[in-house]
């Protein structure tokens, strides 16, 4: 499934972000592509904003999104119908065949109920006071970044997200590991071997163009 029904606010490009030309192809088409070729993968899934419903090619199944990320994800679970769900986000083009099956394989073969590509911390992190003043420097051993791909076991997503919107925090969620962590599952970590970068900013339109285009 793929997370595509946002605005594009921050990226300024006048329309969804998933439909802006990156190499060539809209920026959504490169996570479609790489799920296709994964081995593990059934069908694809993918929540857009709507009235763009239509713009989706042969064979994918188009829902319409909601007001937040978490929300458009847990609309379109009612389309899943499988054990197990790989849930990635148009933003993360550089999205490979490799890492889903990966995601999943190790899914598969653990009691776990979920799986997510994620990046030790790299950067020294700094806390932020008033008027952009370090408050205080973080520790960032055993800090990872989270990223998509993220395998669940659909039965724990959709009981996760269930308990997430009857108590009113769906909404606030960043990923589907966080709605899991909170009822109680256990998610593991996966570090790519390979960029996986999110598109946000023009910039990042820029530098995800150069390494598709490089293959
Ligand atoms: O805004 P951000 O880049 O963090 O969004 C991550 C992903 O979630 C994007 O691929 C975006 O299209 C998707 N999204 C969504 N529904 C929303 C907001 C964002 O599917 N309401």
């Amino acid at each position: 499934m793929i997370a595509a029904a946002g605005s594009g606010q921050r990226l300024g490009a006048g329309g969804p972000k998933a439909f802006v030309d990156v190499a060539g192809r809209p920026l959504l088409e490169w996570s479609v592509r790489a799920l296709r070729a994964a081995g593990s993968i059934g069908g694809v899934i993918v929540a857009v904003p709507e009235g763009f419903e239509g713009q989706l090619g042969e064979g994918v199944t188009a829902v319409t999104g909601g007001p937040s990320r978490a929300e458009s994800v847990r609309l379109a679970m009612a389309a899943v119908d499988t054990e197990l769900v790989v849930v990635h986000d148009a933003a993360r083009p550089l999205l490979t065949a490799a890492l889903v099956d990966r995601v999943v394989g190790r899914l598969s073969g653990s009691g776990a109920a979920g799986v997510i590509a994620a990046a030790p911390v790299a950067d020294t992190l700094k806390l932020a006071g008033e008027g952009e003043r370090i408050a205080e420097t973080v520790d960032r051993r055993g800090l990872w970044a989270a990223q998509t791909p993220q395998a669940f076991r659909c039965d724990a997503l959709r009981a996760a997200q269930g308990e997430a919107a009857a108590a009113g925090y769906l909404d606030q969620a960043t990923d589907e590991a966080w709605l899991i962590e909170r009822s109680g599952g256990e998610v593991l970590l996966e570090a790519p071997e390979q960029p996986n970068l999110k598109v946000t900013t023009a910039a990042d339109v820029s530098v995800a163009a150069a390494l598709l285009a490089a293959g």
